[in-house]
């Protein structure tokens, strides 16, 4: 029996966490479940799943969350999530939370010695090296849900000798694949908000109709494998079924594929190093007759190669680009800037903020505090 504690329960991760888990009842128990706002379903999730801990980050739920679980421990508050990482009876903490709010979490899990199911790239992105080492250094097991980072994982299982050559990170390339730039400068956040494939949360559908989830996304693949910036590549694959390849030194490449289906990587993330069956939907060739594979447009979609620039340089950039990033996703989902306008802050934030090449997390801390206060005085700007 695995005890799980999920930051985040109530987003899609979250859910779909708890729709496997609720699948297989013999073989985990849920310890903990934190949501930033959506106390309803909380509440919902806590008097089916029975957790020792409950946390609603936003203050102004509390009391109803409270009073709602009287048999339950409830605290509130972002400091919260420390005490449910470090609940003993913990075994396992799936990072489901969105942003490099993830990121204080995640490393008390570490220290706490609990394996990490991370579907919260942002915390990599930010600080992949120091959450690496730590890792390292504390044994615990990082084990991705990510769709592309799993297919890559699940590739390197019994490769634990051979060195990687490459990787290929796949991308659906969004709802907008395909377009130019005129046609970008006119979208709107619902025509953005329409994924062909994937159904997720509001941020990372934004992200991948930028590209920039796959820009972080490669960041994310370049920390968890310890690859350099030149072994990583994008390709499209507009089927989403390859969910990436890993390419050995012998030329080999190994891929992992499936339904494009958050439930497979997740379930692979909570049962590793085991596969426990499953009744998800099974692939069907006939459904898709052919695969294609084109180049990834960083011309019209620039946060890809932004995110590449940041990768290289290293240092804070990829949490200046991270932090920018958030605050344009939340200003183009509330229709404050236009879709282009989000590249433009972005690479001014990276220009602007002051670079840092070995920060400590402090200075993570704060070059992501700073550039959120930055990216907001140029989307006010650009209004
Ligand atoms: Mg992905």
């Amino acid at each position: 029996m695995k005890n799980i504690s999920i930051l985040g329960s109530t987003g899609s991760i979250g859910t779909q966490a708890l729709d496997v888990i609720r699948a297989n009842p013999n073989l985990y128990r849920v310890n903990a479940l934190t949501a930033q706002n959506n106390a309803d379903l909380l509440i919902k999730q806590a008097l089916e799943f029975k957790p020792s801990m409950v946390v609603i980050t936003c203050e102004d739920h509390y009391q109803k969350v409270k009073n709602a679980l009287p048999f339950i421990e409830v605290l509130c508050g972002e400091d919260a999530l420390i005490a449910v990482v470090e609940l003993p009876q913990t075994d396992f903490v799936l990072t489901a939370i969105m942003g490099a709010v993830g990121l204080k979490p995640t490393i008390a899990a570490i220290i706490a010695k609990k394996d990490i199911g991370l579907a919260n790239k942002e915390t990599l992105v930010v600080a992949g090296e120091m959450v690496m080492q730590l890792a390292k250094k504390n044994g615990v097991k990082i084990i991705p849900v990510d769709s592309e980072h799993s297919a890559i994982f699940q590739c390197l299982v019994g490769e634990e000798q051979n060195p990687i050559e490459k990787i290929y990170l796949t991308a659906s390339g969004g709802p907008f694949r395909g377009k130019n730039v005129d046609f970008l400068a006119t979208v709107t956040k619902k025509e953005a908000l329409k994924h062909p494939n994937w159904v997720m949360g509001a941020k990372i559908t934004i992200d991948s109709a930028s590209l920039m989830n796959k820009g972080l996304e490669a960041i994310e693949a370049k920390w968890l494998f310890d690859l350099a910036t030149n072994q990583i590549e994008v390709v499209v694959h507009p089927q989403s079924i390859i969910h990436s390849i890993v390419q050995f030194t012998d030329g080999s490449m190994k891929a992992q594929m499936g339904v494009p289906d958050m439930k497979l990587p997740i379930h692979y993330a909570l049962a590793y190093p085991k596969r426990v069956k499953s009744d998800f939907e099974r692939f069907n060739f006939l459904k898709y007759p052919a695969f294609t594979f084109s180049e990834a447009d960083t011309k019209s979609f620039r946060n890809l190669e932004l995110a590449f620039i940041a990768m290289e340089k290293g240092g804070n950039l990829p949490c200046i680009l991270n932090a920018a990033n958030e605050i344009v996703v939340e200003a183009f989902l509330q229709d404050k800037i236009g879709f282009l306008q989000m590249s433009d802050v972005i690479e001014e934030c990276m220009g602007t903020m002051q670079f840092i090449a070995q920060p400590t997390l402090n200075n993570y801390l704060e070059t992501d505090a700073h550039t959120r206060i930055f990216a907001n005085q140029l989307v006010t700007k650009q209004n």
